[in-house]
This record gives structure tokens, C-alpha cells and sequence, in this order.
């Protein structure tokens, strides 16, 4: 039995990431903190897709939730681990600077940034001991190339590529890879409020990519084939940020 875990597993690009996954033969853990039917929904999809499933609700950016949950999850199956974890969870709440308030900075950075450590440093042990495992950090465009109106979630995602790269080299040695995927826009909840038509315009592709394209690529880090690539920041941007 294989498993994987994807926070924010319930709703776009981690929903089309739980189904690639199921595809791929893994066992989907399905991780959300406020959508329960959407993760429900996500856990149908993944049957559909063949495989098995179980939600797995925590607040990434909460570490006692966090350990409690995966410590919960690792007594119900003491002779497996998580071999794929997908750190997808990410919100954003745009300002300029000067008029951000304290909480959207800290509620941006914390998501990614303390999600990511609460997570990885759970799961990182039984894949370094097992000699194998595949961490993919969902980053974005905006954390290579800066986003007016998003410095906190340029700061988040940016700070998530640099700890991609620092992460690789530690577990390198140990057969467990650590890359991180940039998208551009994607047709998502996260999205949904901002003016297509005027962003198509600037994306030499021409449209927003799709939750699907992004997960073919996660699938493709995720995978065994992909063992000797890592460190890697992948775009996947229209041609938006080349
Ligand atoms: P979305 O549709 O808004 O979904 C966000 C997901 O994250 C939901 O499953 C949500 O769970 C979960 N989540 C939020 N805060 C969480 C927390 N504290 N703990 C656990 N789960 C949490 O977003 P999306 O567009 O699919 O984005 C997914 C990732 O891709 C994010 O990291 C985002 O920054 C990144 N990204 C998106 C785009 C884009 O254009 N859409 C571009 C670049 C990067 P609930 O359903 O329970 O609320």
C-alpha cells in the first residue's frame, strides 16, 4: 500500500492532485481545514479514479493540530508511511504595503511557510529511513518574480523555493527528492475574483491554465521516474514568466 498526502486536498489544483495521484496507485490523504463536503467530494473523485482514500482535516499552519493528526494517522497504520506529500495548502489576501494589516501578513506567510515545516519535518523521518520519498511545494509565479499587491504571498512562496532548494540538498542522500512547482494563473476558487479577460491578455498562451495541468506535473515529481531531479523549481506559467 502506498501513500500519499496533499494538504488542500479538498478544493482545485490539490483536488486534480489527489486524482492524478489515485491514478498514479496511491492511497489518497486528503487534507482540508474548513470544506468538508469539498474534501468529501475530492475523496469521491479519487474512488473514481480506483483507489482508496481518507480525509485527514488540520490547520497546516498549526503545529500541535498538525502532529496530532499525522501521530493519529501513523497509529492506525504502524507498518506504512506517507511516501508522497504534496504541500499545496496556500491562501492569499492581497494589499499593497503600506495598508497591509498585521494579520494578513502573518495569516500568507504562516500557511506556506510554517504549514511547509509542520508537515515536511512530521513526514521527513520514515522517508529518510525507508530510503525514498517525494516532496512537491506548491509555489507560484509570484515567488520568482515578485507581485505588487502580494508581498506576503510573495514573501510565502518565495521563502517556499528557497527552502525547496536548502531541503533538497539535506535528504539528497537519502533517495528523497524536495521540488517545487510554480504556477502562473489557474482557473480556481483562488482566482475566480480577478478580471480574466484583462490577465489573458498578458499570457502569451492566451488563458488561464487548468488545475489538470498542474497535477500532471506534480504527478510527474511525485513519481519514481522522476528520482534524480531535484532542487528544481518548475514553472508552469502560459509563457507569463520565463
Ligand atoms: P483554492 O482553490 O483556494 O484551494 C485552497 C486549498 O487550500 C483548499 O483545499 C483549502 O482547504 C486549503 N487550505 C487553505 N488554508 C489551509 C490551511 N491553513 N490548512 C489546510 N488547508 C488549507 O486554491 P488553489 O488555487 O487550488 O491553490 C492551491 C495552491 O496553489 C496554493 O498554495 C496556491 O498558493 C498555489 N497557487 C495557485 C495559483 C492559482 O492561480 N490558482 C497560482 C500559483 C500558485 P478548504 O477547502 O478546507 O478551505
Amino acid at each position: 500500500m502506498k501513500h500519499a498526502l496533499v494538504t488542500g486536498g479538498s478544493r482545485g489544483i490539490g483536488r486534480a492532485v489527489c486524482i492524478k495521484l489515485a491514478r498514479m496507485g496511491y492511497q489518497v490523504i486528503i487534507n482540508y481545514v474548513s470544506r468538508p463536503e469539498e474534501a468529501q467530494k475530492t475523496l469521491e473523485l479519487v474512488r473514481e479514479a480506483g483507489q482508496d482514500g481518507e480525509l485527514l482535516p488540520f490547520d497546516v499552519s498549526r503545529h500541535e493540530e498538525v502532529c496530532a493528526a499525522i501521530d493519529e494517522w501513523e497509529s492506525r497504520h504502524p507498518d506504512e508511511y506517507i511516501e508522497v506529500l504534496v504541500n499545496n495548502a496556500g491562501i492569499r489576501s492581497d494589499s499593497v504595503l503600506a495598508f497591509m494589516p498585521d494579520k494578513d501578513w502573518h495569516r500568507v506567510v504562516d500557511t506556506t511557510l510554517a504549514g511547509f515545516y509542520n508537515v515536511t519535518q512530521t513526514l521527513l523521518p520514515p522517508m529518510l529511513t525507508h530510503k525514498y520519498g517525494r516532496i512537491v511545494n506548491m509555489a507560484s509565479v509570484s515567488g520568482l518574480k515578485g507581485q505588487p499587491g502580494q508581498t506576503n504571498y510573495s514573501a510565502a512562496k518565495g521563502g517556499l523555493i528557497a527552502t525547496t532548494k536548502a531541503l533538497a540538498l539535506e535528504v539528497a542522500r537519502k533517495q528523497v527528492t524536495v521540488n517545487a512547482v510554480a504556477p502562473g494563473f489557474i482557473e480556481t476558487d483562488m482566482t475566480a475574483d480577478l478580471d480574466g479577460t484583462a490577465l489573458k491578455n498578458i499570457i502569451p498562451l492566451q488563458r488561464f491554465g487548468r488545475p489538470e495541468e498542474v497535477a500532471e506535473l506534480v504527478g510527474f515529481l511525485a513519481s519514481p521516474q522522476a528520482g534524480y531531479i531535484t532542487g528544481e523549481v518548475v514553472s508552469i506559467n502560459g509563457g507569463l514568466h520565463t
